[in-house]
């Protein structure tokens, strides 16, 4: 039943060459994001979902560091269990000494030597 909503109708029309896709659907309900340039490094096919996960939280910047949920009053203090200093993202995985030893490790398994830099130049 046609309506009149503002001075336009609405009317029903049907498409010969339209193929029904619940993909289509989707794709026209969502915003579609602009890709961002390290989403191969957490999605592919092999991935292991927990792991991409903290991998997509890491790259967010959003995984639950000490510094966050100090800041959401759900901790009493924002220091590493290892060294006392603020533990956020960068700290955790590149700047405290304990970390620094595991990537230099991990580095030397993968047959890169170099120091561990900040994640923006490590997943380059
Ligand atoms: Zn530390």
């Amino acid at each position: 039943m046609p309506s009149n909503l503002g001075g336009y109708y609405d009317r029903v029309e049907w498409f010969e060459t339209y193929q029904h896709k619940t993909s289509n659907v989707w794709n026209g309900l969502r915003e579609v994001p602009n890709k961002v340039w390290w989403w191969k490094l957490v999605w592919y096919s092999e991935n292991i979902p927990k792991y991409s996960f903290t991998n997509w939280l890491l790259c967010l910047g959003r995984l639950p560091t000490r510094d966050r949920l100090y800041s959401w009053e759900m901790l009493d203090e924002d220091k590493c269990c290892y060294c006392q200093e603020r533990e956020s993202n960068q700290h955790l995985f590149f700047e405290c000494q304990y970390s620094a030893v595991v990537w230099r490790k991990l580095l030397m398994y993968l047959k890169e030597y170099h120091d561990p830099q900040g994640w923006e130049l490590e997943v380059r």
